[in-house]
């Protein structure tokens, strides 16, 4: 029987736990390890037929992890943490010879930076390991990674243009609240926007660019130019581009909110006095603001996220929208969490998944798109998140 690993006992956690006993002739024994061991025990609680253990861990620590992996004899290891903890999680892989999987490219906390680079830099030492790497498997970056390889599979001999686009339309009722991780989502929205052309990147101010689009089952939503990191294993892997953007809806009300965040400094990421203490304000901030776990049962309302592609077939110009929609609150009554945290949890498990069931699996450090997208599409539509396609003019 297998033995999966799960670190981090946050929303998306909470998911991949539920999604992993739902198919648990794949998973077999459950291991939980986070931080915080009681919120591990909260989440086996909810499912008290399953074979889960839970266990405090500390993920900064590669020594602790290594000891971990070794006491349970962890198959895989599905790293739900936060972004910072990446690179100690690979490390013990790499000396266990364990394969890993993530959702989340690697942060240094100190800077308000993520990208791939440390990631593929392990590439080698995943190879000499025997060991499988898979980055990014959540939906944005994951899902929209494959619906790109999709796209380029089955509609376009090249692909010119995508545009991945993001809307979550759920209201949880808080007049200011994040739907995951505060600090990582604060971070990401607040640094200045990034699209690849021609062969470069090109940089906006924070919200600079803004377009109205009309997501299907929702409705039309003002959507930002972000940058977000799947854009940069995209451009690596798809032929032929020659853009790609990343739109996301915020309401008026989110976007006060953080613009007066900001311009008070709560945003910030270094260290600053307060009665002789050293406070961190964006942490002091998440400290303040809803746990985006505590959302679920409040939250109601869709999200969509999609990808736009336009390239040539057969000589002809075409056009392709792939999208798909959540419900927060059938979210909400299935697993207990709403809809940001299952679309990231469900893609996690159907990556974990397909690479136990050896479908997906190459030694090495790999992004989604390099895989064949028809059997994770195929468990897209299985495992809750059924996905449409459609032509546009
Ligand atoms: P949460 O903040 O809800 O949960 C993170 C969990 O990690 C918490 O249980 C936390 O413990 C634990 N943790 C943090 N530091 C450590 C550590 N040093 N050692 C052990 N455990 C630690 O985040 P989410 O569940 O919302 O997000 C999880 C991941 O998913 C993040 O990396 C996020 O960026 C990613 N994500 C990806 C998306 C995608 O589409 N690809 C979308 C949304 C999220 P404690 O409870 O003690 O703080």
């Amino acid at each position: 029987m297998k033995t999966t690993l799960i670190i981090g006992a946050g929303g998306v956690s909470r998911v991949v736990v539920h999604k992993c006993v739902q198919n648990a002739n794949v998973f077999g024994k459950i291991v939980l390890a986070s931080r915080t061991k009681s919120k591990c025990d909260a989440i086996r609680a909810e499912l008290p037929d399953a074979d889960i253990e839970t266990f405090a861990l500390d993920a900064d620590n590669t020594q602790e992890i290594i000891e971990l992996i070794n006491k349970v004899r962890a198959d895989i290891v599905i790293n739900v943490a936060l972004p910072y903890q990446d690179l100690t999680i690979m490390d013990a892989c790499i000396a266990t010879k364990t394969d890993y999987l993530d959702t989340a490219n690697y942060e240094h906390p100190d800077e308000a930076k993520f990208e791939y680079k440390l990631q593929w830099e392990k590439d080698k030492a995943f190879h000499e390991a025997g060991i499988m790497g898979l980055l990014g498997s959540g939906f944005d970056p994951g899902v929209t990674n494959v619906f790109c390889a999709y796209a380029q599979k089955h509609y376009f001999d090249e692909i010119h243009t995508i545009d991945i686009l993001d809307c979550n339309a759920g209201d949880h009722g808080y007049p200011f609240a994040t739907n995951f991780n505060p600090e990582i989502n604060l971070r990401e929205v607040s640094a200045n926007g990034r699209y690849w052309e021609n062969g470069q990147w090109i940089e906006t101010k924070p919200m600079e660019i803004k377009m109205v689009w009309d997501y299907p089952e929702v409705g039309p939503k003002d959507s930002y130019l972000l940058y977000h990191e799947e854009m940069e294993s995209l451009v690596k892997h798809i032929k032929g581009l020659k853009r790609i953007r990343f739109f996301m809806t915020f309401g008026e009300s989110y976007l006060t909110h953080m613009q007066c965040l900001q311009n008070v400094g709560m945003l910030g990421i270094e260290p600053v006095e307060h009665n002789g203490q050293k406070i961190i304000p964006i942490e002091f901030l998440k400290t303040l603001l809803p746990d985006p776990a505590s959302l679920g049962p409040r939250t109601k309302g869709k999200t969509n996220i999609g990808i736009v592609a336009e390239g040539v077939k057969d000589g002809k110009k075409k056009k392709i929208y792939i999208y798909q929609v959540s419900d927060h609150e059938a979210c909400y009554k299935e697993v207990n969490s709403q809809a940001v945290s299952y679309t990231t949890g469900v893609p996690a498990m159907i990556g974990a998944k397909l690479m136990l069931e050896k479908v997906w699996y190459k030694t090495g450090v790999h992004n989604m798109e390099e895989f064949d997208p028809d059997p994770f599409m195929e468990e897209l539509n299985k495992q809750g998140l059924p996905w449409k396609i459609q032509e546009l003019e």
